[in-house]
C-alpha cells in the first residue's frame, strides 16, 4: 500500500465526511511544485486555491515570519498591539482602491472579513439589508453562506440562514445573462422585495471565483455604483480571490475603475498563512463602536509578518505584470486547444490577468454543463502530476491559479500535462480513469 493510501484509509477513519478531500497528501512543495509522502512530483495550479500567489515557502516570507517567531507569536492585539499590525494597515490603506482616506482592520479568514464587512456596514448604514448575487461565493459561516449564491456543496442542509440577504442575478454573456438584465431584476428585487433604503450593502466580486471565473462586467460595476450612490448602499468589493495581484492589477475592481468603499481581502495576502483584512473609507470603517470589531487571533503576528512581506514581494518582483504575463501565456495556448477538432466541448475560455478558466459544455450551441468530463480532465491531470481545480455553479468550469511567481518553464510543462489530460479525458470519456 502506498503512504498516500494508507493516510487516505486512515483520513476516512479519523475526519468528518464533510470536510471533502483530494488523495494528495503533501510532503514538501516550493514554489510551484508540491511533492506528495510518495515522492510524487506536482506541479501546482491550485495554490491552495490562490493563497500561494507567492509561491510555496517564498524566501522573503519565511524569513520574516522566522524573525517574528523569535519575538513573540501571539499576544493578541486587542491586549498589548504590535507594530507590523500598525504598518501592514497603513499599506493597505495606501492601496485600497476607494479613493479616500482610508482605515484597516484585521481577522483571520475570508469568511470573516465577508462578516465584518457587513458588520461595518450596518452599523454605518443603520440598515439590516444586504445584496449579493447569484453564483457568488463569500464564505462557510452563516452569514457567508447566506451570501453565497451556490447551493451545492456550500448551502445544502445548512440552513436556516440569518435574515435580510437578498440575491439578484449576475450578469454572464456566456449564458445569455446580459449586463441589462442584470440590473433590471436588481431594479425589479427593488420594487417586489425590499426597499433600497433598507439595503446596507451590496457585496460583490470582481471576478466570481467558486461560481466560475465569472468576470463582472465594468458596466455592471459602474451601474452598481451609480445605483448605491443613489440609495447611500455601501459596496463592498469581496476580493478574497481576485486581489492581491492575482489578476494582473493589486485589486481587480481596479480594471473597471469602479471605486468600492470596502474591501475584503484574505488569500493571498499572507502567503499561506492565515490573515484576512478589511479596508475602506475611514468615516465608514470608523462607524463601529470601538470594541466592536475584531478577536483573538485576529491579525495574528506571524501572519500579518509573511502579509508584509508579501507586500514586498508583489512589488520586488512586479507580481502584476507576471500575472498579466501568465494570463496571456495560458489564455494563447486554452484558445488554440479549443479552437482544435475534437475540442468543441471547451465552450468558453475566459478570464482576468493569471486567473483563467475554461467551461466543458456538452456542445457549443446548447451550452449544456458537462461535469462528468469536468471531473475526468481534473483526475487526469492529477494522474499526470498536475493539481488543478474545478468551480463554477454548474461543477463544469476548470480554473487555473498557478503561483504568480511560477517560473516559465514550469508553467509550460504545467501546460502541457493540462492539454494531455484534455486530451485524454475527451478521447477516453467512457473508460476508467488511470490510477
Ligand atoms: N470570498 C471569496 C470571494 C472567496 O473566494 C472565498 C474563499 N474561496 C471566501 C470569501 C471565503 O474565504 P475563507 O475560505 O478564507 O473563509
Amino acid at each position: 500500500m502506498t503512504a498516500s493510501a494508507d493516510l487516505y484509509s486512515r483520513q476516512k477513519a479519523a475526519v468528518a465526511a464533510g470536510v471533502g478531500t483530494r488523495a494528495i497528501f503533501a510532503k514538501n512543495a516550493q514554489n510551484a511544485e508540491l511533492w506528495d509522502v510518495d515522492g510524487k512530483r506536482f506541479i501546482d495550479f491550485a495554490a491552495g486555491i490562490a493563497v500561494n500567489n507567492t509561491g510555496h515557502r517564498h524566501p522573503a516570507v519565511m524569513r520574516a515570519v522566522a524573525d517574528q517567531a523569535q519575538q513573540f507569536t501571539h499576544t493578541c492585539f486587542h491586549v498589548a498591539p504590535y507594530e507590523g499590525y500598525v504598518r501592514l494597515a497603513e499599506r493597505l490603506n495606501r492601496i485600497a482602491p476607494t479613493g479616500h482616506d482610508n482605515r484597516t482592520m484585521l481577522v483571520t479568514t475570508g469568511a470573516e472579513a465577508v462578516e465584518n464587512a457587513v458588520k461595518i456596514a450596518r452599523a454605518y448604514t443603520k440598515r439590516p439589508g444586504v445584496i449579493a448575487f447569484s453564483g457568488a461565493f463569500h464564505g462557510r459561516t452563516m452569514l457567508g453562506m447566506a451570501l453565497t449564491g451556490k447551493v451545492m456543496p456550500y448551502k445544502r442542509n445548512f440552513g436556516p440562514f440569518p435574515a435580510e440577504i437578498y440575491h439578484a442575478p449576475f450578469p454572464t454573456p456566456f449564458l445569455g445573462v446580459s449586463t441589462e438584465e442584470a440590473i433590471a431584476s436588481l431594479e425589479r428585487l427593488f420594487a417586489a422585495d425590499i426597499d433600497p433604503e433598507r439595503i446596507a450593502a451590496f457585496i460583490v466580486e470582481p471576478v466570481q471565483g467558486e461560481g466560475g471565473f465569472n468576470i463582472s462586467p465594468n458596466e455592471f460595476l459602474v451601474r452598481l455604483r451609480e445605483i448605491a450612490d443613489r440609495h447611500g448602499i455601501v459596496l463592498i468589493a469581496d476580493e478574497v480571490q481576485a486581489g492581491m495581484a492575482r489578476t494582473g492589477k493589486m485589486f481587480g475592481f481596479e480594471h473597471s475603475g469602479v471605486k468600492p468603499d470596502l474591501v475584503t481581502m484574505a488569500k493571498g495576502l499572507a502567503g499561506g498563512f492565515p490573515l484576512s483584512a478589511v479596508t475602506g473609507k475611514s468615516e465608514i470603517m470608523n462607524a463601529a463602536h470601538a470594541g466592536g470589531l475584531g478577536g483573538t487571533y485576529a491579525g495574528n503576528p506571524l501572519s500579518v509578518a509573511a502579509a508584509n512581506a508579501v507586500l514586498d514581494v508583489i512589488g520586488d518582483e512586479q507580481l502584476c505584470e507576471r500575472a498579466t504575463e501568465i494570463g496571456r501565456r495560458i489564455t494563447d495556448r486554452l484558445t488554440s486547444l479549443a479552437s482544435r477538432q475534437g475540442m468543441e466541448r471547451i465552450g468558453d475560455v475566459r478570464g482576468l490577468g493569471a486567473m483563467v478558466a475554461f467551461e466543458l459544455v456538452e456542445d457549443r450551441q446548447t451550452k449544456t454543463a458537462a461535469p462528468a468530463i469536468t471531473n475526468r480532465i481534473v483526475a487526469e491531470a492529477e494522474a499526470r502530476g498536475l493539481i488543478l481545480l474545478s468551480c463554477g455553479t454548474r461543477l463544469n468550469v476548470i480554473r487555473l491559479l498557478p503561483p504568480l511567481t511560477i517560473e516559465w518553464d514550469i508553467l509550460s510543462e504545467g501546460l502541457d500535462i493540462l492539454e494531455a489530460s484534455v486530451e485524454a479525458a475527451f478521447s477516453a470519456s467512457l473508460s476508467p480513469v488511470a490510477a
